[in-house]
């Protein structure tokens, strides 16, 4: 299974920018592994065009939880699909912390997502670096139990489950390896007490071309989420080809 590395640009970018990263992206003829960007949604016709006949893919980095025409302001997982989208981001802790998001409205999404043939990237991690004692497995057990909740089994193969400690968002360092195998091999042993299909499961937190390369040759990490690496071409190109081949 190849690699997939998912840019996350959150709320970044003016048109001209955006325009700029995508069409010098979109130029990049082949990648080692598999490339998704998810833009602003106000970005998303401009990178729909852009990246259509490249190998990059596109996703968003929120949908609502309802259907329905009554919700001013959100954007239904049709409308995403409608853009060309094939993932979104889902659950991440900028979400759960600064609009509320719980597990129960995080899975209305996920099994939207998956009933609209998108993939979602369900995000889950500690708030609080405390590698000790049942808070970062009682975390993680809520977070996929109730998030993965109703999903048949052979529908987890389109959903990856990014971990993200939030501690090592949008900071200097990373998480150290050894806590992020320790912390994925967790999780698995959750996702593996409801499917006992293999789940795609990446790391996000403070990656960039300096430090991806250890991640990705570990057969454990399926991939990386990058935030901020993602933003400038020449990192974000260095950190893809950091993959091993
Ligand atoms: C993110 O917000 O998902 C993320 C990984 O950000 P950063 O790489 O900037 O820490």
């Amino acid at each position: 299974m190849s690699k997939l590395i998912v840019g996350n640009w959150k709320m970044n970018k003016s048109s001209k920018e955006a325009q700029e990263l995508l069409e010098e992206l979109a130029k990049k003829s082949s990648f080692c592994c598999d490339i998704v960007v998810c833009v602003p949604y106000v970005h998303l016709g401009l990178a729909s065009r852009l990246l259509h006949k490249s190998q990059i893919k596109l996703g968003a980095q929120n949908c609502c939880h309802e259907t329905s025409h009554k919700f001013t302001g959100e954007i239904s997982v049709r409308m995403l699909k409608d853009f060309g989208c094939e993932y979104v981001i889902v659950g991440h802790s900028e979400r759960r912390k600064h609009f509320a998001e719980d597990d129960l409205i995080i899975n209305k999404k996920v099994l939207l997502a998956l009933k609209n043939d998108l993939k979602p990237i369900l995000c889950v991690g500690e708030e609080l670096h405390e590698p000790d004692g049942s808070y970062l497995k009682d975390v993680l057990e809520t977070q996929l139990k109730i998030g993965l909740a109703k999903l048949e089994a052979n529908q987890l193969k389109n959903c990856i489950i990014a971990y993200e400690p939030a501690w090592a968002i949008n900071t200097k360092e990373r998480a150290p390896l050894d806590h992020i195998l320790n912390t994925i091999s967790l999780i698995r042993g959750v996702v593996r007490e409801l499917t006992a299909v293999r789940a795609a499961v990446i790391y996000g937190g403070s990656v960039d071309f300096t430090n991806s390369a250890e991640l990705l040759k570990q057969p454990d990490i399926d991939g990386l989420l990058v935030g901020r690496a993602s933003l400038d071409f020449s990192e974000f190109t260095k950190t893809i080809h950091s993959c091993p081949h």
